[in-house]
Parts: C-alpha cells; structure tokens; sequence
C-alpha cells in the first residue's frame, strides 16, 4: 500500500526528513499506518521504532519490554519530543498488518477519538503499536501554569487508564498481561514531572509494575 498524501502533508513529511536526529539508524520495518520506514530511537535503555516521518506512532518489541521496571518511568520522555509530520493521522477501523511478523494482523486493544490514541498488539509476536496521540501536544506545548499542563495531562491518563485500560478484559490472564505492559509503555513515556499519575487503575490493579 502507498499511502498519497496532499499537499501540505507532504510538504510537512519532507520538513521533517530534513531534521532527521543525528545518530538515527533506518530500519527495514515500515509503519503499519503510513507505510513510511520506522527510525529506531535509543530511549531509557530500550530500542523503540518511531514513525518520525509520519503518524508518530512507536512499536515495541516485546522482549524490549521485559527491560521495563518502576526505575523506567518516564525515561523514555523523549520518545514524545521527536518531529513528526503534522495532520497525519493514524487509519482507524482498518485492518493493520504487524510491522515485524509482516503476515500477522495487529489487533487492536482500545482507541479513543477523544485523545487519538491508539492501542495495537500482535498476536504472533506480542509487539505493541502504540499511537500515544494528544500526549505528545500536551506535553510540548506551552501552558500559562505548570499546573494546569498537570490537570491537562491529567485528564489525559483518566481517559487511557480508567475509561479505556480498565475496561479491557483484566479478568483474562492474557488481556492483564497485556494492560501491564500498555501501563508500563505509558509510564516510560511520560515525563517524569506528570507522575507518579494515580489514576484509578493503577491504584486498583497495578501498584507496583
Ligand atoms: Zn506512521
Ligand atoms: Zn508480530
């Protein structure tokens, strides 16, 4: 699949092929949304694909998670300070195919249209698709307060974590499994200065992770 892009969106994804970080390394792996190769990021320790090109979006490998522990919240802040290519949005109801497997479909955990987020994993390989959505604004842009950036990103993880995490299946012992790794991708993404977050979900199911 090639995705066409108009105008300004193309103009936007050739900017940021222009700011490509120095030390970036291309991958084989294209984006599961745009189809745009992922750049691997080195983050808090762990190799994670980013669409840098396009949606944003970030996969991660699931032997790469088991490196996850309480010590890495927020260290992988800069996952949410990449460029990306303004007004490409991830395809929603489509069926993706995993980035990794290539011949396996991603299936989707949980979205929110209210914060553009997007949950996928792979039920061969395990890897998470992670579309983190509004995080990324709310964490860059420019508040008249720290405090209510806090409340901003707040909010945000009330929607993830209590309305979309907790309404998955948790009672299945595989679908848990997976909600812990989303909470712990979640909380190495976010910075530092917004946690600890507790939410009602973290305090229900997942006080240590
Ligand atoms: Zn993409
Ligand atoms: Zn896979």
């Amino acid at each position: 699949m090639i995705p066409v892009y108009d105008e300004k969106t193309t103009w936007a994804i050739e900017s940021v092929l222009s700011t490509r970080p120095p030390g970036f390394k291309e991958q084989k792996m294209n984006c599961p949304s745009c189809d745009l190769k992922l750049c691997e990021i080195s983050a808090g320790g762990l190799r994670v694909l980013v669409c840098q090109e396009g949606c944003g979006g970030l996969w991660f490998d699931r032997l790469e998670l088991l490196k996850l522990d309480e010590n890495s919240h927020g260290t992988g802040e800069r996952l949410l300070h990449g460029p990306r290519a303004e007004g490409v949005r991830f395809f929603r109801d489509v069926e993706a195919i995993c980035p990794h497997c290539k011949t396996s479909l991603l299936l989707r955990h949980f979205f929110s249209r209210e914060r553009d987020v997007e949950v996928y994993q792979c039920a061969k390989c395990g890897g998470f698709w992670v579309d983190s959505g509004e995080l990324a604004s709310l964490v860059n842009l420019r508040y008249e307060s720290e405090e209510k950036q806090k409340q901003a990103v707040a909010s945000y993880f009330k929607t993830v974590f209590d309305q979309r995490i907790a309404k998955m299946n948790l009672h299945i012992e595989d679908v848990m499994e997976s909600a812990r790794s989303i909470v712990k991708i979640f909380l190495f993404i976010c910075p530092e200065k917004f946690q600890p977050l507790e939410t009602s979900l973290q305090q229900k199911y997942f006080r240590v992770l």
